[in-house]
């Protein structure tokens, strides 16, 4: 790959290592949507990265694109989300500005807040959790993913003045 992509090739630098270690093959596709991942913040759907990819290697099928998804979440290397619309979004799991955090969801417009200010109580609580899930199911926690539905300011507003 030259070109364009090699240009957007810089936000996924090292990842051959990862891949390596992991025994998977670092394929030109998987650095493809690792590269869209890496550099398009938010939360992609599979067709989202498959326009984005598409751009930079038009060979790269939406079947490979799915697959690709599955063989990275297996890895650890992508946080794949139901946001409740019947569509996975992907995110990228500590990549470049990606830190860890939370999301709230608008079941009104959709939007996903991503925070990683989290309130005071909220980190001691979770860790409160993991020590009591680990101890009584006798399960060693790796991470968790958390998410709030509700409504967003905008939507909360429509939704009172309508009554
Ligand atoms: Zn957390
Ligand atoms: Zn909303
Ligand atoms: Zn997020």
């Amino acid at each position: 790959m030259q070109g364009r992509a090699g240009r957007a090739g810089r936000c996924g630098e090292n990842w051959g290592h990862r891949f390596r270690g992991c025994g998977y093959r670092f394929t030109a596709p998987r650095k493809a949507i690792i590269d869209v991942l890496q550099c398009t913040p938010g939360h992609l759907s599979a067709e989202d990265i498959y326009m984005k990819v598409h751009e930079m290697c038009p060979q790269i099928g939406l079947t490979t694109v799915y697959r690709t998804l599955e063989v990275l979440t297996d890895m650890g290397l992508l946080s794949k989300f139901d946001f409740g619309d019947g569509r996975a979004r992907y995110e990228s799991v500590n990549g470049a500005g990606t830190k860890h955090h939370h999301h709230l969801v608008c079941t009104g417009c959709r939007r996903v807040i991503d925070y990683s200010e989290f309130v005071d109580d909220e980190i001691e609580f979770l860790e409160r959790a993991e020590k009591g899930l680990s101890k009584k199911y006798r399960f060693e926690i790796k991470g968790h993913l958390i998410q709030f539905y509700g409504l967003c300011d905008k939507c909360k507003d429509k939704d009172g003045k309508r009554r």
